[in-house]
């Protein structure tokens, strides 16, 4: 690579990110970390009509906590700023009128409504309205107006745009690297707009501008940009520039498979779309996930290592990212295995911070239900390292293991009437016996001492255990009995079974 690798992440401010954008930034970050290069933030806010508040402050916060950091950006100016294009307006305008003065593009003033009435006149025969070659001349502009009355237009300050001169029966041949060549007959393309009525560049001037001034060496953006690819040769070879290297990524699908994911398609399929929450919407933080589970499940989404591995840090996929693995077909959004991915990094947390979190959950908890919770520091942690296999989110734990904290009093119907013999209260009893002539309450001990005390008797297992479970948790649930008797203790788990004993009894199931 003889130029020095620059890729932009160049997002409008017009809502919350979503998960798609999020994708684009971390491919882009991923290419430039991967060859030594720089990964750049612009905003591109032109269109004074779509810019939302906070829409910027939520962009840049959704890529800190994904850990994908700009080099360069909004407050990072390392000589190629501003990078808000709204702060760059006093420099587009010379570069639309270099483009009139090749004549590249020329003066439009055909008005709102007349271009309305020539949009609804082509619908009404079937038909859509482009503005290009095989009507331009008959429209008002400058090709169509002589020299005089054009001037008389732009000095009388009539509102005019400046359009691209799209050419006329000609075979362009675009380059993608994941798509390679693509070929384009021009007499589709329609002239767009370059420069609006107030001022202000259109997306496609900004973007090409701002690329080449920002010495961007690789346009890594959603496939739903292909159709511009055109234009923005066009747009580079009419200013003499060397255009970048493009890559379109590919759409991510719902579960379905069936078209793109929209971001209306979290609040109906019941899963995030946004990396953080915004309005009702909740984001894949506050929904529970770890930052490392969304960058993992995003980077297999359209791009894949060539191997089996599917658990990748932000720091491995650094270095194995390519665009060469990135495929053209749409990637399907699999909630189910962002799940497994959060699965998979709760149980690299670290126990004491895990601990630490479950911990005030728990003070929550409660102060919220008027409940005494007695919680010290390490059983807590013992009951977050019994239970977080069994969770995907942190937010699982407090159902997982309320029982170590809170005596059942209510025990599963289902489960008493299969387990509940005529001999159960009986051998709970005794279990309860054996447990009180305990010295050392140790799970290992629990279970040596139980298990000999069934031997012995010539019981089945069957016949105690699953009863024993019913009585210390309420249900047929959560990990090792032993262990969970160990924490909450001796006389703890005598007094649960003899009280359920007599609970169950009473209600004679
Ligand atoms: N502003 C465009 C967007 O919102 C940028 C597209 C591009 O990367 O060229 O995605």
């Amino acid at each position: 690579m003889s130029k020095k690798c620059r890729v932009r992440f160049a997002p409008s401010p017009t809502g919350p990110l979503h998960i798609g954008g999020v994708r684009t930034a971390l491919f882009n970050y991923l290419y430039a970390k991967k060859h030594g290069g720089d990964f750049i933030l612009r905003i591109e806010d032109t269109d004074q009509n779509r810019y939302v508040e906070g829409a910027e402050e939520y962009i840049i916060n959704s890529l800190n906590w994904c850990g994908i950091t700009f080099d360069e950006g909004p407050g990072k100016d390392k000589g190629f700023g501003p990078y808000r294009q709204s702060e760059r307006k006093h420099l587009y305008r010379q570069y639309a009128d270099e483009l009139i003065s090749k004549g590249k593009a020329y003066y439009a003033f055909d008005t709102q409504e007349e271009l309305n009435f020539h949009r609804k006149d082509h619908e009404e025969k079937g038909k859509t309205f482009i503005y290009n070659w095989h009507n331009r001349l008959k429209l008002t502009n400058s090709l169509s107006l002589s020299k005089e009355e054009t001037q008389t237009r732009l000095n009388s300050n009539a509102d005019y745009v400046i359009r691209f001169l799209s050419p006329k029966d000609e075979t362009i041949k675009l380059q993608d690297t994941i798509r390679g060549e693509i070929t384009i007959d021009t007499n589709i393309l329609d002239d767009k707009v370059l420069f609006k009525s107030d001022g202000m560049p259109t997306y496609h001037l900004a973007n090409i501008i701002d690329d080449h001034l920002m010495q961007i060496s690789h346009i890594i953006r959603g496939e739903e940009w292909l159709p511009s690819l055109a234009l923005h040769q066009l747009l580079y070879d009419a200013f003499g520039w060397q255009a970048p290297e493009f890559a379109h990524l590919p759409l991510i699908m719902k579960p379905t498979g069936k078209g793109k994911l929209s971001k209306r398609d979290g609040e109906k399929l019941g899963f995030p779309v946004f990396p953080l929450s915004w309005g009702a919407s909740v984001g894949y933080k506050e929904a529970g996930y770890y930052p490392e589970a969304v960058i993992n499940f995003l980077a297999l989404l359209g791009w894949n290592p060539g191997t089996e591995q599917e658990l990748f840090s932000l720091q491995e996929l650094s270095a194995v990212f390519s665009l060469e693995r990135v495929h053209k077909g749409g990637a399907r959004f699999d909630p189910d295995k962002t799940k497994w991915y959060n699965h998979h990094y709760l149980q690299q947390q670290d126990e004491d911070e895990l601990t630490k979190r479950f911990l005030s959950k728990l003070k929550t908890i409660a102060a919220t239900s008027n409940t005494e919770i007695d919680a010290e520091f390490n059983d807590v942690k013992k009951i977050v390292q019994l239970i977080k296999e069994r969770a995907t989110f942190e937010a699982d734990f407090w159902e997982l293991s309320d029982f170590f904290f809170i005596a059942p009093t209510a025990y599963d119907e289902k489960a008493t009437k299969k387990q509940w013999k005529e001999d159960t209260a009986d051998i709970l009893n005794q279990v309860a016996s054996i447990l009180d002539n305990m010295d050392d309450f140790e799970a290992e001990i629990i279970s040596h001492g139980v298990k000999d005390w069934i031997g012995n008797e010539g019981l089945s297992f069957g016949k105690v255990m699953p009863p024993l479970r019913l009585v210390i948790v309420g249900a047929m649930k959560g990990p090792d009995l032993f262990q969970i008797m160990a924490l909450i203790g001796k006389n703890a788990s005598i007094e649960r079974i003899k009280r359920a004993i007599t609970t169950i009894t009473d209600s004679n199931i």
